[in-house]
């Protein structure tokens, strides 16, 4: 039996592989799903396999087997059904606050295994061992960042917790101080024999989970996108620390490779967004906590009716859409495809700019227009549009707002300096979709929107693009 589970843990691991690699394209990505599928039903069905093969071993006491067993399956359960409930209920906005929550769940798991097995050896006497303690040490810790972390990136996605940056004093040193009073504390546990180390364990914990919380809280709004994908692959690595300390290989696999490709994909949104990766693992980067741009004057802003603007479309020889949240939150993706298909049947060349953080997700858009069945080829990535703009004759800017504000470019002070945004106040006429004068996720206010050749047209992006396509006739 033990060597077939190895096998089918193999046989996971490059099933998690290939799933990697399909999503890694939108042509592939949904067999990408379906092999991480396969290899998750495989690693569960093994695994099971495993506990069962110590039902009717002699040398093993049956009664914790049998217990065991049913709480796996009980768990296993509850835990699908509430997966499958959650699923179907979530909005596609809702996604990233859902990954957040897993992900403080994975965290929360590799403390929980990590003081189980501190505990078991310490009630069993099993003889201190340097490198299992460091383990059991190295896997609390990621744990406990990772759990706070998330829960916080949770509370600051759904809203629940304001997303501009906590700015407590020395927030740097006391990072660090954190980080060095845990290499004592592991020094100690490591040395510590039989239940000598619960005191130093208990204690890097709390710091830990305090050191999770604050590096995330210290984050600003615009910069959400990097922390989320840095907690996928935090996540990641407490999976393989709790494979670790449960001597399976196919946790560790798993782990790395979440945890790599989290680390790959967050190196790609810092250079996305212009940040220094190091200094997004030490928190709290990018912003010094000013929020500036709310309280200057902009002067005035135009607005337009849904009529003039496809009036204006029907006019136009070249036309680009850049959507954001605010087109997933009003499931405006539809009504878009509709209204490109009938411009392009008028011979309007319309094409799509998508910035790297439009949304709440990494590739949010590009998943939206997809499912509305827009052709991927007129969908273009933010550096292969930027050039095009100065000759674009009017931009759609579609519930989207920090992915468009040129306060990223010319005003240093601001939370989003540096990022690199969709330039479209460049085209000839601008026209942005949306309810009211606020802010955008970054709580910045954007001068675009009293450019000179830019207009507003208020109201659900879904309501107005639909007026728009029923004017186009
Ligand atoms: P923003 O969040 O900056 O702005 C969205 C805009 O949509 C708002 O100004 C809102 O204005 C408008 N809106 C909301 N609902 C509707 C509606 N029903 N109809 C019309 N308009 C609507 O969006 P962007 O996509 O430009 O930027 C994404 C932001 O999210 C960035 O700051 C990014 O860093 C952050 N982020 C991105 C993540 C990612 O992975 N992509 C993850 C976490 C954060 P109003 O209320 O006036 O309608």
């Amino acid at each position: 039996m033990a060597s077939f589970v190895q096998g089918a843990y193999i046989l996971a691991a490059l099933l998690f592989i290939l799933a990697l690699a399909g999503l890694s394209k939108h042509e592939t990505a949904r067999r990408g799903n379906q092999f991480g599928m396969a290899g998750m039903a495989l690693a569960l069905v093994a695994t099971l396999l495993l506990v069962l093969d110590f039902l009717g071993t002699d040398y093993i006491d049956q009664g914790p087997v049998v217990v065991g067993l049913v709480i796996i399956l009980v768990a296993g359960t509850v835990g699908a059904v509430i997966g499958i409930r959650l699923a179907r209920r979530v909005e596609m906005t809702g996604m990233p606050e859902l990954i957040a929550m897993m992900h403080s769940f994975v965290g929360l798991a590799a403390v929980l295994v990590g003081y189980n097995t501190y505990i078991e050896d310490a009630a069993l006497g099993v003889a201190s061992d340097a490198v299992h303690n460091a383990e059991v040490f190295i896997g609390v810790f990621i744990g406990a960042v990772t759990f706070t972390g998330s829960v916080v990136a949770n509370l600051k996605l759904s809203a629940k917790m304001k997303s501009s940056p906590l700015v407590l004093p020395r927030r740097h040193q006391l990072n660090l101080a954190v980080l060095v009073s845990s290499a004592v504390l592991l020094v100690w546990f490591m040395l510590a024999d039989g239940w000598g180390g619960m005191a130093p364990l208990v204690v890097m914990t709390v710091l830990a989970l305090a050191l999770g919380f604050h590096l995330v809280a210290a984050i600003g709004g615009g910069d959400m996108p990097v922390v989320v994908s840095m907690l996928n692959s935090y996540s990641g690595w407490a999976a393989a620390a709790a494979g670790f300390m449960l001597g399976n290989d196919l946790l560790i696999i798993t782990g790395a490779l979440v945890g790599s490709s989290g680390a790959i994909l967050s190196y790609i949104m810092c250079k996305a967004m212009n940040r220094s990766f190091v200094s997004v693992i030490a928190g709290g980067f990018g912003s010094d906590g000013t929020v500036s741009g709310e309280a200057r004057d902009y002067g005035e802003h135009r607005e337009i009716q849904a009529a003039d603007v496809a009036e204006m479309l029907a006019g136009a020889s070249s036309v680009v859409i850049t959507p954001g949240y605010g087109m997933a939150v009003a499931q405006a993706q539809y009504p878009v495809a509709e209204m490109t298909k009938r411009l392009r049947e008028k011979g309007v060349d319309v094409r799509f700019g998508i910035h790297p953080v439009a949304g709440r997700l990494p590739g949010h858009m590009n998943v939206l227009l997809a499912e509305a069945k827009v052709p991927y080829d007129i969908v273009l990535e933010m550096d292969e549009i930027n050039d095009d703009l100065p000759d674009v004759d009017v931009v759609l800017v579609i519930g989207a707002n920090d992915t468009v504000n040129p306060a990223a470019m010319e005003e240093p002070g601001s939370p989003i300096a540096g990022m690199p945004v969709l330039e479209v106040w460049n085209a000839r006429d601008v026209i942005v979709f949306k309810r009211s004068m606020a802010t955008g996720y970054a709580g910045v206010q954007n001068p675009l929107f009293f450019k000179d050749n830019a207009q507003m047209l208020f109201g659900d992006a879904k309501d107005k693009v639909n007026e728009i396509v029923a004017a186009l006739g």
